[in-house]
């Protein structure tokens, strides 16, 4: 039997081993640095009210993807779902994306409405060189202010949104929607585990067919070229490795430490039984606040308490959450993946260092490796793109 190495056991390393263990052709061991499968999809509880860290539901438009999900962990329907957003100097919630009925509501809609209207007749025909240029561009310099430009700042803590230079990644891309406020991408599969505890029971199915389960472990040190690990102190060798941990951590950091936002949670429990409106899941804050985002954990979990637990996530330097959509970052990343030999297989988040990989997009890198491992492919030279999978159905949805 061949043998497969996946470094990390978040849900990529999971979603890994599950496809290639459906195969039953391979010998499986999985390394997890730390004592639990799943990382932040997994669900923990605090004072009895589920949550994961951040929101973590599945967004997909490919109904195989769902359909595979669901088999193991059924999922109900979350697509009634809306965000909103604050925008402090209006005093006012705004849908997001931004809708023409939202504009009607704020004080400066006159304005807003000729910019609009100067975007549209005076279109410029030059490419935007940064994020600031492309959503000025797109939506005036009034709504960029209000919804996008402090928003993004807190996101990656940098004090200029010139730096980002390419934006397809950008949450907040939407152009203004022509339908109603609030309305939701009919096309999108929106769905969160039924179970109370999420897609735990998952992560246990994902890794039956592992043969070496190796929790609170780390890999000590790689041959490259051989494709040995020393794992607890001895190296063993493999025929194909799937890596979904930093590609700097692989190859040794010669180009230095890729960069990445971290994040902390502040979990609060309040004493009502609901506190956000009607279908309202998670609110964004794009002001002076140090949290982005919010999330009212029972609108996925429907988890019964006469109190609810929110969620507040705080941009931090702790953990390797984000990584920087950074021109330098990104060339630095495909550096790192250039040194990757074949049969060495990048997936998930971290390990294609790709900040638009969602649980959806794991799912899919994990099949379109096995599926590569299985006919083997590339045995001999292969193509970076190849090692750095595709996040191919992603829409940079969270
Ligand atoms: C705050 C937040 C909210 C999100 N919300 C959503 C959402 O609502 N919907 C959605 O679809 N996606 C969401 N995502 C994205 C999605 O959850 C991630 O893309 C996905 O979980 C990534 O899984 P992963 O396995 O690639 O990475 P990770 O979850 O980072 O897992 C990597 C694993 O590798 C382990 N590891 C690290 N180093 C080593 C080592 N040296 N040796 C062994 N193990 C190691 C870590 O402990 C970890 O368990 C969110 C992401 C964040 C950060």
């Amino acid at each position: 039997m061949k043998k497969v190495l996946i470094i990390g056991g978040g849900f990529a390393g999971c979603a890994n081993a599950h496809a290639l263990s459906l195969t039953g052709e391979y010998e499986i061991t999985l390394v997890e640095k730390s004592n639990q499968l799943g990382a932040g999809v997994r669900t923990h509880f605090w004072g009895g009210h589920p949550y994961t860290f951040g929101p973590r539901h599945f967004l997909t438009k490919d109904q195989k993807l769902y359909d595979f999900l669901n088999k193991y962990v059924p999922m109900r329907d979350c697509s009634e779902h809306k965000y909103l957003t604050y925008v402090e100097k209006d005093d006012q919630f705004y849908s997001m994306p931004l809708s023409y009925d939202d504009i009607e509501l704020m004080p400066d809609k006159q304005q807003i409405y000729n910019e609009l209207d100067d975007i549209k007749k005076n279109p410029s025909n030059q490419k935007p060189e940064n994020l600031e240029d492309f959503w000025i561009s797109s939506i005036g310099k009034i709504l960029y202010k209000k919804v996008v430009e402090n928003y993004n700042k807190k996101m990656w803590m940098v004090d200029d949104n010139k730096v980002f230079k390419s934006f397809g990644w950008s949450t907040k891309g939407d152009p203004i929607k022509k339908g109603k406020r609030d309305a939701f991408d009919n096309e999108v599969i929106s769905a969160y585990p039924i179970s109370l505890d999420g897609y735990n029971k998952y992560f246990d199915i994902a890794v039956k067919g592992v043969k070496h389960l190796l929790l609170n472990t780390s890999i000590e040190e790689i041959n490259l070229n051989k494709l040995e690990v020393k794992i607890k102190g001895e190296f063993h060798k493999f025929d194909f490795i799937i890596s979904s941990i930093s590609p700097d951590e692989i190859v040794g950091n010669i180009y230095g430490e890729l960069k990445y936002m971290g994040r902390d949670l502040l979990k609060i429990v309040l004493p009502m039984k609901e506190c956000f409106p009607k279908d309202i899941y998670f609110l964004y804050y794009a002001n002076e606040e140090i949290f982005t985002r919010i999330v009212e954990y029972k609108r996925f979990t429907k988890y019964e308490s006469n109190n609810t637990l929110i969620g507040l996530e705080i941009p931090s330097k702790k953990g390797k959450y984000y990584p920087l959509p950074l021109e330098e970052e990104q060339n630095k990343a495909m550096k790192y993946h250039n040194h990757l030999p074949a049969n060495f297989f990048c997936v998930g988040r971290n390990g294609t260092y790709r900040y638009s990989v969602d649980i959806d997009d794991c799912i899919e890198q994990a099949f379109f490796v096995a599926d590569l491992i299985k006919k083997s492919k590339w045995e001999n030279a292969v193509p970076m793109e190849k090692h750095r999978m595709k996040n191919f159905s992603s829409m940079g949805k969270e």
